[in-house]
């Protein structure tokens, strides 16, 4: 091995991606994430080098457990250059704006290190080799987690390496699928869903159009707390279906007889949505072929944008029937916490979850104790009885699942001679080094 390797962050956990390679000339970090939940990582004070003495920083995707610790590295010096695909270069800064209006940084240094940070990325076509001092060169390949997501293929004099970033399993709406990497020796697999088989997903539209019917019969509202980047804009265009596909409209008439409003309250989530819808060259066939036919696949009719606050305040008085979809996906802020506290203990409402709920997370505490007689949650220090009905459609995930994970190891032209899980629970990363290593794979956790 030529280089040398460090997980600041993501190594037994889900969140907080980062991970650092050292040459003798030069020094590369692949993601740059926040930590959430219970999650660790190496403090910035703590990390090997110095944040001013790295080269390129590469970005698998926008998400923040991917990129949110990028002010950070900016204010201790980082002056390297910043790689990621096109489309995640247009989500970067309306991503960290958005995390870092939540922190304590003044207004002023906000524009400075965004500014930096735009003077600084730039958007790579995928598929193309391109080479970065000399010897080592790179290539971004299709992830299929959400629009601009990339694993990052590295070619050196010596070995090759390739870090998958974040999965997407394969269907997955607007998006192309996962490609299928050229053979490499050392492969860091994420490995969030590495013990778990997901929901059939071609069933997923209408599992979602049954629990709406079932959930809007007694006129409750239904909240779905999502990521504002990728899951709200699948959640429209599954929506967009079953209000307009001939097929979902007789499936499922009692979501026609009136438009049920569909709430979009998340400011971030709406901008994130205009970006998606910016980038149709990037979409999957379908998709586009829906854009093509004149019905644009993440917008209808009662689609409803809550951008200021004010108009979220007088949507929490607002009765149902409605779907709420705000952010944070894992409840741990945002405005999700405010209908959380206000329809948490009514009997006709419902929640939810379309996605993964770290520990540590009001999201998980809720699923958990929803389960138990008088549970209830934790909202601005108060405990708020669970009384709605609490449903989960895993088929939502946009990681692969161990399915998928293994199919893909299993698309490489040759065995990689190591696969590193990373991105993952520690319970997780066992089951799936113990299913790869049944394949004949080398794993290391
Ligand atoms: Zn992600």
């Amino acid at each position: 091995m030529n280089f040398k390797i460090t997980h600041i962050g993501a190594d037994h956990h889900v969140t907080g991606s980062c991970h650092l390679i050292q040459t003798e000339r030069m020094t590369i970090l692949v993601d740059c994430g926040l930590a959430q939940g219970h999650d660790s990582d190496i403090p910035m004070d703590d990390w090997p080098v110095h944040p001013s003495n790295v080269n390129y920083l590469f970005l698998t995707h926008a998400h923040i457990d991917h990129i949110g610790k990028l002010p950070e590295l900016i204010l201790k010096g980082f002056e390297g250059e910043i790689i990621t695909t096109y489309p995640t270069k247009e989500l970067l800064i309306p991503m960290l704006e958005d995390a870092m209006s939540f922190s304590s940084y003044d207004p002023m240094d906000v524009k400075t290190i965004l500014n930096k940070i735009d003077d600084l990325s730039w958007g790579f076509e995928y598929n193309e080799m391109f080479n970065i001092n000399n010897d080592w060169s790179f290539k971004l390949g299709r992830a299929g987690h959400i629009l601009g997501s990339c694993f990052v293929q590295f070619e050196t004099p010596y070995e090759s390496l390739v870090f998958s970033g974040d999965l997407g399993p394969r269907n997955t709406p607007i998006l192309q699928d996962p490609e299928i990497p050229s053979s490499c020796d050392y492969l860091f697999l994420e490995s969030t869903y590495g013990d778990t088989i997901h929901e059939d997903r071609s069933q997923r539209i209408d599992r979602l159009g049954q629990t709406l019917s079932l959930a809007l019969k007694d006129k409750g509202i239904v909240y779905i707390p999502a990521f504002s980047l990728g899951r709200i804009q699948e959640l429209i265009y599954e929506m967009d279906r079953l209000f307009t596909d001939p097929q979902y409209k007789i499936q499922f008439p009692d979501l026609q007889t009136t438009p049920i409003p569909v709430c979009i309250d998340s400011p971030l989530g709406l901008n994130i949505t205009t970006i998606y819808s910016k980038l149709h060259e990037y979409w999957d066939t379908e998709a586009s072929a829906l854009y093509q036919k004149g019905d644009h696949p993440i917008d209808f009719k009662h689609l409803i944008s809550v951008h200021n606050y004010k108009d979220h305040q007088k949507l929490l008085e607002q009765p149902g029937p409605s779907i709420i979809i705000a952010g944070s996906g894992m409840c741990t802020g945002g405005r999700i916490i405010d209908h959380l506290n206000q329809g948490l203990s009514n009997p006709k409402n419902d929640l939810l979850f379309v996605g993964y709920q770290a520990k540590g997370t009001l999201g998980r505490d809720i699923l958990r104790y929803s389960q138990r007689k008088n549970g209830y949650a934790i909202i601005h220090n108060q405990p708020v009885p669970i009384q709605c009905r609490v449903n989960k459609l895993s088929a939502y995930s946009a990681h692969a699942d161990q399915n998928e994970l293994i199919g893909w190891v299993k698309s490489f032209p040759e065995k990689p001679k190591i696969i590193k899980l990373i991105h993952g629970e520690y319970s997780a990363q066992l089951a799936l080094k113990e299913a790869l290593s049944e394949h004949g794979y080398q794993v290391e956790l």
